[in-house]
Protein backbone atom coordinates (compact mmCIF):
# COMPACT_ATOMS: atom_id res chain seq x y z
CA UNK A 1 0.00 0.00 0.00
CA UNK A 2 3.23 2.76 -0.11
CA UNK A 3 6.68 2.94 -1.26
CA UNK A 4 9.62 4.60 -0.23
CA UNK A 5 10.85 6.95 -3.11
CA UNK A 6 14.66 8.54 -3.22
CA UNK A 7 13.96 11.22 -5.11
CA UNK A 8 17.48 12.80 -4.63
CA UNK A 9 20.29 12.22 -2.55
CA UNK A 10 19.43 11.44 0.79
CA UNK A 11 15.79 12.69 0.23
CA UNK A 12 12.54 10.66 0.24
CA UNK A 13 9.05 10.42 -0.30
CA UNK A 14 6.69 7.97 1.58
CA UNK A 15 4.06 7.54 -0.52
CA UNK A 16 0.31 5.77 -0.13
CA UNK A 17 -2.21 6.02 -2.77
CA UNK A 18 -4.11 8.30 -3.76
CA UNK A 19 -6.90 8.58 -0.79
CA UNK A 20 -8.09 10.81 1.91
CA UNK A 21 -6.57 9.38 5.13
CA UNK A 22 -3.31 8.39 3.35
CA UNK A 23 -0.96 11.18 3.00
CA UNK A 24 2.59 11.35 2.40
CA UNK A 25 5.65 11.81 4.46
CA UNK A 26 9.19 13.63 3.33
CA UNK A 27 12.11 12.54 4.65
CA UNK A 28 15.63 14.29 4.51
CA UNK A 29 18.92 12.50 6.23
CA UNK A 30 21.11 15.06 7.37
CA UNK A 31 24.71 14.87 9.16
CA UNK A 32 23.59 14.27 12.41
CA UNK A 33 19.75 13.51 11.83
CA UNK A 34 16.64 13.21 9.84
CA UNK A 35 14.26 15.69 8.94
CA UNK A 36 10.77 14.75 8.40
CA UNK A 37 7.98 16.10 6.73
CA UNK A 38 4.08 15.50 8.08
CA UNK A 39 3.23 12.91 10.21
CA UNK A 40 0.42 10.24 9.25
CA UNK A 41 -3.24 9.12 9.92
CA UNK A 42 -2.48 6.09 12.22
CA UNK A 43 0.33 4.21 14.33
CA UNK A 44 0.76 1.38 11.67
CA UNK A 45 1.49 4.02 8.53
CA UNK A 46 4.11 5.70 10.95
CA UNK A 47 5.74 2.24 12.18
CA UNK A 48 6.28 1.59 8.18
CA UNK A 49 7.50 5.44 7.58
CA UNK A 50 10.02 4.62 10.97
CA UNK A 51 11.15 1.02 9.75
CA UNK A 52 11.80 2.65 6.18
CA UNK A 53 13.83 5.60 7.42
CA UNK A 54 15.88 2.89 9.57
CA UNK A 55 16.86 1.16 6.25
CA UNK A 56 18.42 4.27 4.84
CA UNK A 57 19.85 5.80 8.04
CA UNK A 58 20.33 4.87 12.07
CA UNK A 59 20.36 8.79 12.73
CA UNK A 60 17.67 9.92 14.99
CA UNK A 61 14.61 11.91 13.36
CA UNK A 62 15.37 15.44 14.89
CA UNK A 63 12.85 17.86 13.36
CA UNK A 64 9.44 16.95 12.43
CA UNK A 65 7.64 19.33 9.88
CA UNK A 66 3.85 19.98 10.12
CA UNK A 67 2.55 21.51 6.46
CA UNK A 68 -1.00 22.40 8.35
CA UNK A 69 -3.27 20.90 10.82
CA UNK A 70 -5.32 18.10 9.57
CA UNK A 71 -5.40 15.09 10.97
CA UNK A 72 -3.42 13.17 8.14
CA UNK A 73 -0.59 15.28 8.74
CA UNK A 74 -0.13 15.87 12.41
CA UNK A 75 -2.00 12.65 14.13
CA UNK A 76 1.26 11.03 14.76
CA UNK A 77 3.59 13.87 16.12
CA UNK A 78 3.86 12.11 19.35
CA UNK A 79 5.25 8.92 17.75
CA UNK A 80 8.40 11.22 16.94
CA UNK A 81 9.75 11.47 20.49
CA UNK A 82 13.18 12.43 19.35
CA UNK A 83 12.14 15.13 17.42
CA UNK A 84 10.95 18.57 17.93
CA UNK A 85 8.00 19.61 16.26
CA UNK A 86 7.97 22.57 14.20
CA UNK A 87 4.79 24.46 12.00
CA UNK A 88 3.36 27.89 11.48
CA UNK A 89 2.08 29.82 14.36
CA UNK A 90 -1.49 29.60 13.10
CA UNK A 91 -1.01 25.65 12.62
CA UNK A 92 0.05 25.44 16.59
CA UNK A 93 -3.39 27.26 17.04
CA UNK A 94 -5.26 24.94 14.96
CA UNK A 95 -4.13 21.97 16.38
CA UNK A 96 -4.24 23.04 19.97
CA UNK A 97 -8.23 23.66 19.29
CA UNK A 98 -8.60 20.32 17.63
CA UNK A 99 -6.89 18.85 20.57
CA UNK A 100 -8.93 20.35 23.19
CA UNK A 101 -12.03 18.87 20.96
CA UNK A 102 -10.05 15.59 20.50
CA UNK A 103 -13.59 13.93 22.03
CA UNK A 104 -15.90 15.53 19.25
CA UNK A 105 -13.37 14.77 16.36
CA UNK A 106 -13.37 11.40 17.51
CA UNK A 107 -16.81 10.97 17.35
CA UNK A 108 -17.21 12.32 13.92
CA UNK A 109 -14.29 10.98 12.22
CA UNK A 110 -15.68 7.31 14.00
CA UNK A 111 -19.47 8.11 12.73
CA UNK A 112 -18.23 9.16 9.19
CA UNK A 113 -15.56 7.30 8.44
CA UNK A 114 -16.29 3.83 10.12
CA UNK A 115 -14.06 1.84 7.95
CA UNK A 116 -10.53 4.31 8.63
CA UNK A 117 -7.89 3.24 11.11
CA UNK A 118 -7.23 6.35 13.32
CA UNK A 119 -5.64 3.94 15.87
CA UNK A 120 -3.10 5.23 17.64
CA UNK A 121 -3.65 9.15 16.21
CA UNK A 122 -4.51 12.06 18.30
CA UNK A 123 -3.79 15.60 18.12
CA UNK A 124 -0.58 16.74 19.49
CA UNK A 125 0.53 20.28 19.86
CA UNK A 126 4.13 21.15 18.21
CA UNK A 127 6.84 22.65 20.13
CA UNK A 128 8.08 25.47 17.86
CA UNK A 129 6.64 27.74 15.21
CA UNK A 130 7.24 30.27 12.75
CA UNK A 131 6.18 33.18 10.87
CA UNK A 132 6.97 33.73 6.98
CA UNK A 133 10.13 31.46 6.25
CA UNK A 134 12.53 29.51 7.92
CA UNK A 135 15.46 27.00 6.85
CA UNK A 136 17.37 24.53 7.98
CA UNK A 137 20.55 23.52 6.52
CA UNK A 138 22.37 19.81 6.36
CA UNK A 139 24.58 18.42 3.93
CA UNK A 140 25.22 22.23 2.16
CA UNK A 141 21.66 21.42 1.45
CA UNK A 142 18.67 24.27 2.47
CA UNK A 143 15.64 22.97 3.72
CA UNK A 144 13.14 25.98 3.64
CA UNK A 145 9.82 25.81 5.32
CA UNK A 146 7.77 28.41 3.55
CA UNK A 147 4.19 29.53 5.07
CA UNK A 148 2.04 30.79 2.46
CA UNK A 149 -1.37 31.75 4.18
CA UNK A 150 -4.75 30.19 4.35
CA UNK A 151 -5.30 28.32 0.96
CA UNK A 152 -5.96 24.39 1.64
CA UNK A 153 -5.72 25.09 5.48
CA UNK A 154 -5.14 27.35 7.94
CA UNK A 155 -2.09 28.75 6.70
CA UNK A 156 -0.04 26.48 3.99
CA UNK A 157 3.32 25.47 4.68
CA UNK A 158 5.39 24.12 2.02
CA UNK A 159 8.95 22.50 2.10
CA UNK A 160 10.99 23.76 -0.40
CA UNK A 161 14.76 22.02 -1.03
CA UNK A 162 15.88 24.68 -3.50
CA UNK A 163 19.16 22.39 -4.52
CA UNK A 164 17.45 19.52 -5.73
CA UNK A 165 14.27 21.31 -7.22
CA UNK A 166 12.10 18.87 -4.71
CA UNK A 167 8.53 21.02 -2.97
CA UNK A 168 6.85 19.05 -0.34
CA UNK A 169 3.62 20.71 -1.35
CA UNK A 170 1.50 19.36 1.80
CA UNK A 171 -2.32 19.61 0.66
CA UNK A 172 -2.20 22.42 -1.94
CA UNK A 173 -1.64 19.35 -4.19
CA UNK A 174 -3.30 16.24 -4.04
CA UNK A 175 -2.29 14.16 -6.91
CA UNK A 176 -4.97 12.07 -7.82
CA UNK A 177 -7.82 13.83 -6.03
CA UNK A 178 -8.74 17.11 -6.69
CA UNK A 179 -7.99 20.61 -5.11
CA UNK A 180 -9.48 21.07 -1.94
CA UNK A 181 -9.30 24.59 -0.51
CA UNK A 182 -10.56 23.84 3.32
CA UNK A 183 -10.25 26.68 5.91
CA UNK A 184 -8.85 28.56 2.79
CA UNK A 185 -11.35 29.95 0.46
CA UNK A 186 -10.84 28.91 -3.52
CA UNK A 187 -8.74 32.00 -4.80
CA UNK A 188 -6.38 31.98 -1.98
CA UNK A 189 -5.84 28.38 -2.77
CA UNK A 190 -4.92 29.27 -6.75
CA UNK A 191 -2.75 31.88 -5.27
CA UNK A 192 -0.91 29.48 -2.97
CA UNK A 193 -0.63 26.93 -6.15
CA UNK A 194 0.76 29.93 -8.27
CA UNK A 195 3.50 30.42 -5.55
CA UNK A 196 4.45 26.51 -5.79
CA UNK A 197 4.47 26.85 -10.03
CA UNK A 198 6.95 29.97 -9.25
CA UNK A 199 8.95 27.85 -7.29
CA UNK A 200 12.34 26.70 -9.62
CA UNK A 201 11.17 23.03 -9.14
CA UNK A 202 10.81 19.51 -10.97
CA UNK A 203 9.25 17.03 -8.01
CA UNK A 204 5.84 18.54 -6.39
CA UNK A 205 5.52 15.59 -3.84
CA UNK A 206 1.44 16.39 -2.67
CA UNK A 207 0.24 15.51 0.36
CA UNK A 208 -1.53 12.53 -1.24
CA UNK A 209 -0.94 10.14 -4.28
CA UNK A 210 2.67 9.97 -6.29
CA UNK A 211 4.62 13.17 -6.28
CA UNK A 212 4.07 14.62 -9.72
CA UNK A 213 5.64 17.33 -11.95
CA UNK A 214 5.20 21.32 -12.65
CA UNK A 215 2.77 20.42 -15.32
CA UNK A 216 0.63 18.22 -12.57
CA UNK A 217 0.58 21.40 -9.83
CA UNK A 218 -0.73 23.65 -13.14
CA UNK A 219 -3.52 21.22 -13.98
CA UNK A 220 -4.99 21.42 -10.26
CA UNK A 221 -4.60 25.05 -10.36
CA UNK A 222 -6.51 25.21 -13.83
CA UNK A 223 -9.28 22.93 -12.72
CA UNK A 224 -10.09 24.40 -9.39
CA UNK A 225 -9.83 27.88 -11.76
CA UNK A 226 -12.55 25.99 -14.12
CA UNK A 227 -14.59 25.15 -10.95
CA UNK A 228 -14.78 28.41 -9.92
CA UNK A 229 -15.60 30.05 -13.19
CA UNK A 230 -18.76 27.59 -13.25
CA UNK A 231 -19.80 27.92 -10.05
CA UNK A 232 -19.87 31.63 -10.14
CA UNK A 233 -22.25 31.13 -12.91
CA UNK A 234 -24.45 29.31 -11.31
CA UNK A 235 -24.50 31.73 -8.66
CA UNK A 236 -25.10 34.24 -10.60
CA UNK A 237 -28.39 32.89 -12.06
CA UNK A 238 -29.07 32.35 -8.47
CA UNK A 239 -28.94 28.41 -8.23
CA UNK A 240 -28.23 27.42 -4.73
CA UNK A 241 -25.28 25.05 -3.95
CA UNK A 242 -27.42 22.28 -4.09
CA UNK A 243 -28.62 23.22 -7.45
CA UNK A 244 -24.79 24.23 -8.33
CA UNK A 245 -23.31 20.49 -7.81
CA UNK A 246 -26.15 18.77 -10.19
CA UNK A 247 -24.47 20.67 -13.13
CA UNK A 248 -21.29 18.84 -11.92
CA UNK A 249 -22.73 15.62 -12.54
CA UNK A 250 -22.01 14.66 -15.60
CA UNK A 251 -18.12 15.72 -15.88
CA UNK A 252 -15.20 13.51 -16.14
CA UNK A 253 -14.18 14.15 -12.76
CA UNK A 254 -16.20 12.47 -10.21
CA UNK A 255 -18.85 14.97 -8.53
CA UNK A 256 -17.83 13.37 -4.81
CA UNK A 257 -14.27 15.49 -5.93
CA UNK A 258 -15.80 18.89 -6.92
CA UNK A 259 -18.05 18.90 -4.12
CA UNK A 260 -15.52 20.43 -1.50
CA UNK A 261 -14.34 22.93 -4.11
CA UNK A 262 -17.59 24.15 -5.12
CA UNK A 263 -18.80 24.40 -1.49
CA UNK A 264 -15.93 26.33 -0.51
CA UNK A 265 -16.12 28.35 -3.84
CA UNK A 266 -20.42 28.72 -3.09
CA UNK A 267 -19.08 30.04 0.46
CA UNK A 268 -16.53 32.40 -0.87
CA UNK A 269 -19.50 34.43 -3.30
CA UNK A 270 -21.74 34.21 -0.20
CA UNK A 271 -19.06 36.06 1.59
CA UNK A 272 -18.88 33.69 4.19
CA UNK A 273 -16.17 31.44 5.45
CA UNK A 274 -15.68 28.25 4.38
CA UNK A 275 -17.59 25.94 6.11
CA UNK A 276 -14.83 23.36 6.86
CA UNK A 277 -13.66 26.47 9.38
CA UNK A 278 -14.84 23.90 11.95
CA UNK A 279 -13.50 20.85 10.95
CA UNK A 280 -16.02 19.05 12.52
CA UNK A 281 -18.73 20.91 11.05
CA UNK A 282 -20.93 18.09 9.35
CA UNK A 283 -21.51 19.21 5.88
CA UNK A 284 -17.93 20.16 5.23
CA UNK A 285 -16.64 16.79 6.91
CA UNK A 286 -20.06 14.67 5.38
CA UNK A 287 -18.70 16.19 1.86
CA UNK A 288 -15.49 14.47 2.83
CA UNK A 289 -16.80 11.48 3.80
CA UNK A 290 -18.58 10.71 0.36
CA UNK A 291 -15.29 11.90 -1.42
CA UNK A 292 -13.07 9.14 0.58
CA UNK A 293 -15.39 6.42 -0.14
CA UNK A 294 -15.52 7.31 -3.72
CA UNK A 295 -11.66 7.60 -4.07
CA UNK A 296 -11.39 4.12 -2.29
CA UNK A 297 -14.42 2.80 -4.83
CA UNK A 298 -11.74 4.11 -7.68
CA UNK A 299 -8.78 2.62 -6.35
CA UNK A 300 -10.05 -0.98 -5.49
CA UNK A 301 -11.44 -0.83 -9.18
CA UNK A 302 -7.83 0.21 -10.73
CA UNK A 303 -6.03 -2.15 -8.40
CA UNK A 304 -7.78 -5.20 -8.13
ZN1 LIG B 1 -4.16 15.45 3.80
Amino acid sequence: MHEFRELAKNVYAFVQPALIWYSAAGVIVGERDVIVVDSLTNETMTESLLEHIRNVTDKPVRFLINTHSHPDHVYTNHLFPSATVICSEECREKTREFQLNQALHDETFARLFPDVNFAGGRYTVQDMTFNGAMSIYRYNREIQAIELGPGHSESDVVVYLPEDGIVFCGDLFMNGLAPMPGEGFASAAIANIRKLEDLSADIYVGGHGAPGSKSDIEEQRTLLESLTTRSRQCYDRGMSYDEAIETFENDKLPVEFARPAVLSIYSELEGQLPASRTPADTSHMLVMSQLARRAEMLYRKSNP
